[in-house]
This record gives structure tokens, sequence and C-alpha cells, in this order.
């Protein structure tokens, strides 16, 4: 059981999102196995945007003042957030990985 960044609730593993930083490379975890800093949020907009919003997403992949979340990274998440449904929750994309930009 992983909690959720957005709504704060408690999920099992295969209904979140993990996102996954690694150095300087931050990924959609689709396996969830990925070594490295993790953060989750439910395939759902308002917990997206919720942890977005917040500021818990930063904080908790610990990216440094200054640097967002990639656009494509968000992008990737809002497409598997898009494509999932309550009874599947998300389907395994290929997990993609974008470099953070400092700024
Ligand atoms: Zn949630």
């Amino acid at each position: 059981m992983r909690t959720c960044l957005g709504c704060r609730e408690r999920h099992s593993k295969w209904v979140l999102i993990r996102l996954c930083r690694t150095g300087e490379t931050l990924a959609v975890d689709s396996s969830g196995q990925a070594p490295g800093r993790g953060a989750y949020i439910c395939a759902k907009m308002e917990c997206w945007e919720a942890a977005r919003r917040k500021r818990a997403l930063q904080r908790a992949l610990r990216l440094p003042a200054g640097v967002p979340v990639p656009d494509r990274v968000a992008g990737l998440v809002e497409g598997m957030i898009s494509n999932s449904t309550p009874e599947t929750g998300w389907r395994p994309d290929q997990g993609q990985e974008e470099v953070l930009s400092r700024s």
C-alpha cells in the first residue's frame, strides 16, 4: 500500500502511477520497480492536479527549487490518466524518462 500525494489515501500499488527520480532523470515508472526516489498518485486527474498544486510532488521527489516537473512527463501522466478506467486502472505504457532542466 502506498499513499497518493493528491488525496493522501492509501491504495494498492497497481492503481497508482509511480514517478521516479534518479539523479537528474525523472521517469514515469510503469514497472513500479525502478530504483530511486518515487512518488505515487492515483490515476485520477484531481489527484494529479492536487499533487502539483500543493507542490507535494516536488517535495516527494526532492526536486530542487525552481525545477518544475517537465511538461513531457506531465503530459505522459495526463495521457495515462485519461486512458485509465475505474475497472482497469491505467495501462502500463512504456516508461518514459525526461532529464530535469535546471532553471
Ligand atoms: Zn489520490
